[in-house]
């Protein structure tokens, strides 16, 4: 059963299945993206079994609309009553239920196949109409835990946000790429050259740690380790 698990002294990861959630602990709760529709319960009892309550969400931030990122964020919207906050483009598809619009195009490999076939071919497109109360725009400093950077990271899906703990030296990618069998591209993008230059304007930013939406946490050297995996695949396009 998913618990909190602690990244850094203010950050927190509840992984729900195939997908990661993240907590700011500071000044109340921020929780970042909400897994698939119906995780509402599994992230109160992840947040108990943490030692926190749910009434200390004080907002909730998307990185994009992707079922599987914004699934949960009307239902949570309507349990607590707090501001949902994501980039326009994002908004603009959650506020007709959609969790995205434009073709997406697979990445190429057998995990990426695998991936496809198995929950994307197939899944749904939609989600729960929600009300996005804010729009986040990259430069953005949301004040939890010294800082909360927003970085525009489009590729994935247009309006995708990556988010950065500058002072504890955490980037938090969401689906900008993966770590689930090593650094790689995510499995879909809207624009796969947009995707791995936002990697890339990303690993500019000096920071030590990573965690994603997919995969594993980077403990070290992240942002190096970025640059090396995605010029790679930069030259390869
Ligand atoms: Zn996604
Ligand atoms: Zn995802």
């Amino acid at each position: 059963m998913a618990s909190l698990q602690p990244i850094t002294r203010s950050l927190f990861q509840i992984a729900l299945g195939g997908v990661n959630l993240f907590v700011i602990k500071d000044n109340g709760l921020t929780l970042i993206d909400t897994g698939y529709s119906r995780s509402l319960e599994a992230i109160v009892n992840a947040l108990y079994r943490g030692g926190e309550s749910p009434d200390q969400i004080k907002q909730i931030v998307l990185t994009h609309a992707h079922p599987d990122h914004a699934g949960s964020a009307a239902a949570l919207q309507r349990q607590l009553g707090v501001p949902v906050l994501a980039h326009q483009h994002e908004a603009a598809l959650l506020e007709v239920g959609l969790s995205g619009q434009a073709p997406i195009h697979r990445s190429p490999g057998f995990i990426n196949w695998l991936i496809y076939q198995a929950f994307i071919k197939r899944g749904a497109n939609t989600v729960d109409p929600l009300v996005v109360d804010g729009h986040l725009n990259h430069g953005d400093v949301l004040a939890v835990a010294g800082g909360l950077q927003v970085l525009h990271t489009p590729g994935h899906s247009a309006g995708h946000l990556a988010f950065w703990l500058k002072q504890e030296g955490v980037m938090i990618l969401g689906d900008t790429c993966q770590n689930l069998m090593g650094l790689a591209l995510s499995t879909v993008y809207e624009d796969r050259a947009l995707g791995i230059q936002s990697v890339l304007a990303i690993a500019q930013h000096n920071f030590d740690q990573a965690v994603f939406g997919h995969g594993r946490w980077i403990r070290k050297g992240a942002s190096q380790k970025l640059k090396r995996a995605f010029s790679r695949l930069q030259n390869q396009t």
